[in-house]
């Protein structure tokens, strides 16, 4: 099966083309400009390219209440244009194909659950922390929705004792995406995040933040992987720094050898790396298509 896959980002719009089992044949990037203008380009590559099915990971907030009048719409976005957009209905009638949608980060759980580091799992959470903080949650054995959809990137996390950064979250003073996003690195730190590298105590104070988160949703969903990735997870010292923290934080309560000796193999980077996005949207069209045939 052909099937389209969209990764929409605020600066970016990846699309690509690939199949069920996670085989990528073509990819195209957009910068996102508004809707008027990167929609029907979009809409002309999977055209071309014949899709049977499309699937959208998508950034939020969304409407993904089926019952609701607005379900498959971008909601309350600062982007230009983007709030109100029906991404969904405008791909639909567009292709007239299948067409799923979902967060950018539940699309790349599920992708890492299906074909990456999180297979088999019943249960897993992706935590991209890059320009922003997002987590995407499988749970016994399905994307987590519910009133709206999880927002754990915006978990609020308890300061370490002399920490007076004011954060970079408009509506937090103390959530992860405002403590420790990339765009708080290069705030708190005078330097943008990647040029970091060598400074032994940005990532301690980093790692102590995003231990935190990850001791949280450990301890809320339980779950049986935690896949960390995003542009500032690329320094990949953290990880060592993150799972000691987490050890440390939990103390011993929850008992399970993925909190002890298998840590390492529990705390990881995605198995499909960069492209956990892309192939978790194509994975989110081909249940968009299974849903439709029954
Ligand atoms: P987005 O979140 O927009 O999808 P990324 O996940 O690439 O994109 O995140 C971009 C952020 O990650 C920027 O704030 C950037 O400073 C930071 N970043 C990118 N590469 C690195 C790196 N190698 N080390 C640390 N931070 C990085
Ligand atoms: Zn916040």
């Amino acid at each position: 099966m052909v099937i389209g896959g969209i990764e929409a980002g605020g600066t970016k719009m990846v699309c690509a083309v690939g199949d069920e089992a996670g085989n990528l044949s073509d990819r195209m990037t957009v910068l996102t400009g508004t809707p008027e203008d990167t929609l029907p380009r979009m809409i002309r590559y999977f055209k071309e390219k014949k899709v049977e099915a499309l699937g959208i990971g998508c950034f939020g907030p969304l409407d993904l209440d089926r019952k609701s009048p607005g379900y498959g719409s971008i909601t309350s976005t600062p982007k230009p244009g983007w709030a109100g957009c029906e991404i969904l209905k405008v791909f639909r009638e567009a292709l007239s194909v299948p067409v799923g949608l979902d967060t950018d980060v539940n699309g790349a759980v599920l992708g890492e659950v299906l074909l990456g580091a999180a297979k088999d799992c019943d249960t897993a959470v992706y935590l991209t922390i890059g320009t922003g903080a997002g987590v995407g949650v499988y749970c016994n054995g399905a994307l987590l929705h519910g009133l709206v959809h999880p927002e754990a990137g915006h978990l609020l996390i308890g300061r370490k004792s002399g920490d007076s950064f004011p954060g970079v979250c408009p509506f937090h003073e103390n959530c992860l995406e405002g403590l420790a996003s990339g765009p708080a690195l290069e705030k708190r730190w005078g330097r943008p995040a990647a040029e970091l590298f060598a400074r032994e105590e940005v990532w301690e104070l980093e790692a102590y933040y995003l231990a935190q988160a990850v001791s949280n949703y450990i301890l809320a969903y339980s779950p049986q992987k935690v896949i960390l990735w995003g542009g500032v997870m690329h320094q990949t010292q953290l990880f060592g720094l993150v799972r000691a923290k987490v050890r440390e934080l939990l103390n011993g309560y929850v008992r399970h050898p993925a909190l002890e000796e298998e840590l390492d193999g529990y705390i990881v980077p995605p198995g499909l790396g960069d492209n956990a996005g892309i192939i978790g949207a194509i994975q989110l069209g081909r249940l968009a298509a299974e849903r439709m045939n029954g």
